[in-house]
């Protein structure tokens, strides 16, 4: 059973030893006098990290940790790591996850963002030597759009994003970082020289493919099982100035994906003339469309299209270009797009933004729905890979016969393609076994009492995919029982397991994602 507990803030340090005392066997371990003062439980707070972006998981810690220094974080793991009953310890980006994975029960939740101000603003630092070319060395607390704001600065950039930029530099590595870059690029983790990491154990490590490297692949898409990352060398290209936005509908399934996986084709990632960008999503016949892209004159026959085909299937792509190559960039989409595309022929739509516009992108809609307090509210989010030889089907068994049948209003349906080539099977991350595989994003989001009905829907599509022989991964996925996690990873997990209990043997860290310590319904 989860507990609360009231005790008053300046006793602090007899706070955490009586509480594990009370938790589970006497200790006599005191958390080192210098981060006694770090830890936090005043009831706003515990509340705070109790819960996640997806307001369903709740979780309530012992304490919270803000650390003010990397040694700080280190004294912490170690503290916990030495306790005769071993502590958890939740690395907290954002909580931007949507099934509890950045909480800890009973344990310590790091505030991560806390080392953000004893940085000074050296948390992101733009170097650049003969063997990488342009880097910056970020702190795992950072979020996406400091990163992009600062390197801009030096004209440069990260090339592999994620939508939404307001994540965490460990958060997102933690997972795998995709976006409609990656097909090209690959995912973020793709795009990363050096890592420097607090092991389970509290040791400081830093790693790279050459050094120390089975803790480098490890971490990431690690899940934040095998340290707590606090230093990324990412890697940095000249910085686009505009971008070139298209988006171009399809009635037919079949000539959407074949243009996708044409497109994306074409993905040397010094190959000026390949997209810089592909996405898709769904406009689905299940009430208003966000039609904010579009112009307002298209509205009227956009829904009618709509309404007409139940389901119309929009690519997104985008090609960047640097000051004056405009009428270049025209053409070299033009030559991409030119006689063998199948959308709808009045159906292309496309707009001239900065790089800055174009990379954050979400963030008005996400201040549009925080000034209507749509934002806080349950995320069942469903993210899955699908392998392109089951893509079709796919499409008519859960596109068409389970979400549009119900009529659950989906929110945004997102249906992109990557290359496998473009990933590194030494990382932890799972995909499928293909040279070609699609993510599906169901971004649901729904009523406090409504959430349920979301996730009924959610396993009803896995069970379709399991009953039809779909091979999906699930993406920033959860899990019941160590089983589904071990089905999860299939031959992958022997060494996930072991690096389990190389780098983290007390199995403390980032419990949330319930792989190793799941006291799930204890
Ligand atoms: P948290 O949720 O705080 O943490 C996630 C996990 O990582 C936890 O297990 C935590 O313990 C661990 N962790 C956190 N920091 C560290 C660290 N420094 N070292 C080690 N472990 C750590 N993902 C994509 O790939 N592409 C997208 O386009 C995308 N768009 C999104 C849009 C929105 C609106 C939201 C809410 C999420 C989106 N995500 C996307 C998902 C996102 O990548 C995950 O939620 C991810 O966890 C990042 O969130 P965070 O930084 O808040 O991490």
């Amino acid at each position: 059973m989860a507990k609360h507990i009231t005790i008053p803030k300046n006793f602090m340090t007899i706070f955490i030893v009586t509480f594990f005392m009370s938790n589970a066997l006497a200790t006599t371990l005191l958390p080192p006098n210098d981060i006694a003062d770090r830890f936090h439980n005043d009831s706003e707070t515990i509340k705070i990290a109790s819960s996640d972006f997806g307001h369903i998981v709740q979780e309530i810690p012992a304490a919270v940790f803000y650390p003010n220094s990397i040694d700080d974080i280190a004294s912490l793991v170690k503290y916990a790591y030495n306790n005769s009953v071993p502590i958890n310890v939740a690395a907290r980006g954002q909580a931007h996850s949507t099934w509890g994975q950045s909480l800890a029960r009973d344990g310590v939740v790091v505030n991560m963002t806390s080392l953000e101000n004893r940085l000074n603003g050296s948390g992101i630092i733009v170097s650049s030597d003969s063997s990488l070319g342009s880097y910056a060395d970020v702190g795992g607390e950072q979020l996406w759009i400091d990163v992009l704001n600062t390197t801009l600065q030096y004209g440069l950039s990260p090339v592999s994003w994620v939508d939404y930029l307001y994540l965490t530099v460990g958060g997102t590595l933690s997972n795998a970082g995709i976006s409609g870059q990656s097909f090209r690029f690959g995912p973020q983790i793709s795009n990363v020289y050096e890592l420097d990491v607090i092991t389970g154990k509290g040791e400081f490590v830093t790693c790279s493919p050459k050094e120390n490297s089975e803790l480098y692949y490890a971490v990431l898409g690690g899940l934040g099982q095998f340290g707590i990352i606090t230093r990324a060398r990412i890697a940095l290209e000249p910085a686009p100035k505009r971008v070139k936005w298209l988006r171009l509908f399809y009635s037919d399934f079949s000539a959407f994906t074949r243009d996708q996986e044409s497109l994306i084709s074409k993905n040397e990632r010094r190959d000026n003339k390949a997209l810089n960008y592909l996405e898709g999503m769904l406009l689905l016949n299940q009430g208003p469309q966000d039609l904010s892209f579009y112009p307002v004159s298209a509205y009227a026959r956009i829904n009618s299209l709509v309404t007409k085909y139940g389901i119309i299937y929009c690519l997104e792509a985008a090609k960047y270009y640097y000051d004056d190559r405009e009428s270049r960039v025209e053409k070299e989409l033009l030559d991409l797009l030119k006689g063998n595309l199948g959308f709808l022929p009045d159906f292309m739509f496309e707009k001239d933004v900065t790089y800055m516009e174009f990379l954050n992108r979400v963030r008005s809609s996400e201040l549009f729905l925080r000034s209507k307090g749509q934002w806080e509210v349950p995320h069942p989010w469903l993210n899955l890979f699908v392998p392109e030889s089951r893509i079709l089907d796919f499409n008519s068994g859960v596109l068409k016969n389970i979400i549009l049948k119900q009529k659950i209003p989906a929110g945004i349906v997102l249906i992109y393609p990557m290359n496998r080539n473009k990933w590194d099977y030494k990382m932890s991350v799972v995909i499928p076994d293909e040279d070609v595989f699609y993510v599906v994003s169901m971004l649901h989001s729904s009523g406090f009492n409504k959430w349920e009905a979301y996730d009924n829907q959610n396993k009803e599509i896995l069970q379709f995919c399991d009953g039809a022989g779909i091979k999906v991964k699930p993406y920033l996925g959860h899990y019941e029982t160590q089983e589904e996690w071990i089905n999860h990873f299939g031959s992958k997990w022997e060494s996930f397991r072991a690096r389990k209990a190389l780098f983290d043997p007390k199995m403390i860290l980032s419990p949330g994602q319930r792989i190793f310590n799941n006291n799930w319904g204890v």
